[in-house]
């Protein structure tokens, strides 16, 4: 999986697939059940990290890319399918004039992956935008309101149903997001796209070159996670061919060849020097498949 995340580290999938339409993940999840394989739906890995001892099932990264603007003036319901990347939508909607997703300029990742973990940067989030989603469970599709969602700070009704299953072995797949549908609003394109350009420019100032997930940890309630990591002297501690980045300490980095026990043992290492030194309890951002 060290070729499908952006870690650019962790053990082989059993099987690896990319399904680029409903009936094809409908298809893919049926025939996982029936090998009793279990079943990961992903987008483009860069929030995920595999261990080096793999994954004994199936992982779908979901390819699907469509997308349909239905205006009503003023104001705009976007859907796109969840394989379509953020960022690439962002700039694309600024410079066609509608406001909403300009915050995600730059951010790495699909639309699936940001609809499951409640992505978010630069004053906007993923659940401040949304209007609804698709989602596959088992054969049927329903369209859940952003309300059902139960949205909080990088997480989601999905995502804490996916652990809490996870801890329970529960062997059915997941919900598959298939769309999202966002709400937009009109703006001025010239306008939108220079405040898209200074997020990026922003964003390539404080992102440390190299292959990473970016945050590592949740920021604790009034704290900054990379701020703690810092002060507990961690910036620039390595682990084989990984490091707690110098320039940012909630990033680690694989300097190359750094293997999935290597960031584990960085991420291990920080959260115990902060609780050790703080009392404060850091929780991954990133799913540890
Ligand atoms: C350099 C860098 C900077 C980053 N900066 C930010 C930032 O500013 N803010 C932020 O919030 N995040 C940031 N991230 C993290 C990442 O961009 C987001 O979490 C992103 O939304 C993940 O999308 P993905 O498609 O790569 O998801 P993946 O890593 O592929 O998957 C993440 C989770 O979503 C689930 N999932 C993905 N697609 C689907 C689907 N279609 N149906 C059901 N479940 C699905 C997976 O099962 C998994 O649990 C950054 C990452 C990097 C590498």
């Amino acid at each position: 999986m060290s070729r499908h995340t952006s870690w650019r580290a962790g053990g082989p999938a059993r099987y690896y697939a990319t399904p680029a339409t409903p009936e094809e993940a409908r298809a893919l999840a049926a025939w996982a059940q029936r090998a009793g394989l279990p079943l990961i739906w992903a987008g483009r890995g860069t929030n995920s990290l595999v261990r080096d001892e793999g994954y004994p099932g199936v992982v779908a990264a979901y390819r699907a890319q469509a997308w349909q603007l239905d205006e009503a003036g003023e104001t705009a319901l976007l859907r796109v399918e969840a394989g379509a990347p953020m960022a690439g939508l962002a700039r694309r909607l600024c410079a066609m004039g509608w406001a909403g997703l300009e915050w995600a300029e730059g951010l790495p990742g699909t639309v699936g992956g940001a609809v499951f973990g409640n992505a978010g940067c630069y004053g906007g989030d993923t659940a401040g935008v949304l209007h609804s989603a698709e989602l596959l469970i088992g054969e049927r599709v329903e369209v859940w309101p952003v309300e059902r969602l139960g949205y909080g700070y990088r997480t989601s009704a999905l995502k804490e149903q996916g652990q809490a299953e996870a801890r329970e072995g529960v062997a059915s797949p997941p919900p598959l997001i298939l769309a999202a549908t966002f709400r937009l609003t009109r703006g001025d394109p010239l306008a939108l796209v220079e405040r898209a350009a200074v997020i990026a420019a922003e964003r390539k100032g404080k992102t440390p070159s190299g292959s990473s997930c970016g945050s590592v940890f949740k920021n604790p309630p009034g704290e900054s996670a990379g701020r703690l990591i810092e002060r507990a002297g961690l910036k620039g501690r390595q682990v084989g061919g990984a490091v707690i980045s110098p320039l940012h300490a909630n990033y680690i980095v694989n300097m190359g060849g750094a293997t999935a026990s290597d960031i584990l043992a960085l991420a291990a290492l920080a959260r115990a020097e902060v609780w050790a030194r703080f009392g404060i309890e850091l929780e991954l951002e990133v799913r540890v498949i």
